[in-house]
Protein backbone atom coordinates (compact mmCIF):
# COMPACT_ATOMS: atom_id res chain seq x y z
CA UNK A 1 0.00 0.00 0.00
CA UNK A 2 1.09 3.19 -0.83
CA UNK A 3 2.49 5.47 2.00
CA UNK A 4 0.71 8.63 2.59
CA UNK A 5 2.68 11.55 1.33
CA UNK A 6 2.56 13.41 4.71
CA UNK A 7 4.15 10.08 6.13
CA UNK A 8 6.93 9.93 3.64
CA UNK A 9 8.07 13.84 4.68
CA UNK A 10 8.30 12.93 7.94
CA UNK A 11 10.14 9.75 7.40
CA UNK A 12 12.42 11.66 5.39
CA UNK A 13 12.53 14.18 7.78
CA UNK A 14 13.75 12.06 10.72
CA UNK A 15 16.25 9.96 8.28
CA UNK A 16 19.62 10.07 8.30
CA UNK A 17 20.82 11.00 4.48
CA UNK A 18 21.24 8.95 1.85
CA UNK A 19 25.11 8.35 1.04
CA UNK A 20 26.31 7.82 -2.69
CA UNK A 21 28.31 4.03 -2.50
CA UNK A 22 30.63 3.89 -5.62
CA UNK A 23 31.17 0.72 -7.80
CA UNK A 24 33.34 0.38 -10.98
CA UNK A 25 31.82 -1.50 -13.53
CA UNK A 26 29.26 -1.47 -16.62
CA UNK A 27 27.00 -3.23 -15.29
CA UNK A 28 24.79 -1.83 -12.03
CA UNK A 29 24.94 -3.87 -8.92
CA UNK A 30 21.88 -6.68 -9.02
CA UNK A 31 21.19 -5.82 -5.22
CA UNK A 32 20.62 -2.06 -4.67
CA UNK A 33 20.76 -1.01 -0.85
CA UNK A 34 17.66 0.20 1.06
CA UNK A 35 18.27 3.66 1.44
CA UNK A 36 21.84 4.55 -0.20
CA UNK A 37 22.34 5.46 -3.84
CA UNK A 38 24.94 3.28 -6.14
CA UNK A 39 26.62 5.13 -8.45
CA UNK A 40 28.29 2.98 -11.05
CA UNK A 41 31.61 4.32 -12.95
CA UNK A 42 34.14 3.07 -15.31
CA UNK A 43 37.24 3.80 -16.12
CA UNK A 44 36.80 7.48 -13.73
CA UNK A 45 32.93 8.08 -16.00
CA UNK A 46 30.36 8.03 -13.86
CA UNK A 47 27.41 6.46 -16.02
CA UNK A 48 24.31 5.85 -14.08
CA UNK A 49 23.59 5.98 -10.58
CA UNK A 50 20.76 3.48 -8.95
CA UNK A 51 18.75 3.39 -6.01
CA UNK A 52 15.31 1.87 -4.69
CA UNK A 53 12.26 4.09 -5.51
CA UNK A 54 11.38 5.85 -2.04
CA UNK A 55 8.18 5.47 -1.91
CA UNK A 56 8.65 2.38 -0.43
CA UNK A 57 7.57 0.20 -3.72
CA UNK A 58 10.51 -1.47 -4.14
CA UNK A 59 11.27 -0.38 -7.63
CA UNK A 60 14.74 -0.51 -8.60
CA UNK A 61 15.45 3.10 -10.16
CA UNK A 62 18.69 3.33 -12.70
CA UNK A 63 19.06 6.90 -13.86
CA UNK A 64 21.30 7.65 -16.77
CA UNK A 65 23.92 10.26 -15.92
CA UNK A 66 25.86 10.16 -19.55
CA UNK A 67 25.48 13.30 -21.82
CA UNK A 68 24.52 11.03 -24.98
CA UNK A 69 21.54 9.06 -22.65
CA UNK A 70 18.16 10.60 -23.36
CA UNK A 71 16.67 11.58 -20.69
CA UNK A 72 20.10 11.89 -18.44
CA UNK A 73 20.80 13.53 -14.94
CA UNK A 74 23.63 15.12 -13.70
CA UNK A 75 24.77 14.23 -10.23
CA UNK A 76 26.86 16.25 -7.32
CA UNK A 77 28.03 15.12 -4.57
CA UNK A 78 29.07 17.26 -1.39
CA UNK A 79 32.00 16.13 0.85
CA UNK A 80 29.91 14.20 2.80
CA UNK A 81 29.12 12.22 0.10
CA UNK A 82 25.94 13.12 -0.16
CA UNK A 83 24.30 13.37 -3.11
CA UNK A 84 21.99 15.97 -5.29
CA UNK A 85 20.49 15.08 -8.70
CA UNK A 86 18.87 17.39 -11.27
CA UNK A 87 16.39 17.08 -12.76
CA UNK A 88 13.78 15.48 -10.41
CA UNK A 89 12.41 11.87 -10.89
CA UNK A 90 8.95 11.58 -11.98
CA UNK A 91 8.08 7.84 -12.99
CA UNK A 92 5.61 8.40 -15.25
CA UNK A 93 3.95 3.94 -14.11
CA UNK A 94 3.53 2.31 -10.89
CA UNK A 95 3.52 4.54 -8.08
CA UNK A 96 3.81 7.54 -10.12
CA UNK A 97 6.60 9.13 -7.31
CA UNK A 98 7.97 12.86 -8.18
CA UNK A 99 10.90 13.54 -6.06
CA UNK A 100 14.00 15.19 -5.86
CA UNK A 101 17.29 13.97 -4.71
CA UNK A 102 19.47 17.42 -2.87
CA UNK A 103 21.58 16.82 -0.15
CA UNK A 104 20.90 12.83 0.13
CA UNK A 105 17.49 13.99 1.06
CA UNK A 106 14.31 12.93 -1.16
CA UNK A 107 12.26 15.86 -1.38
CA UNK A 108 8.70 15.19 -2.43
CA UNK A 109 6.75 17.02 -5.11
ZN1 LIG B 1 7.65 3.98 -5.65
Amino acid sequence: MKKPIWLLKLIEFVSPGRRIKIIEGDTPPARLPLRNIVLAREDGENWAVGFRCPCGCGKKLELLLIKEASPNWKLSVDEGGKPTLYPSVWLKTGCKSHFWVRSGKVVWC
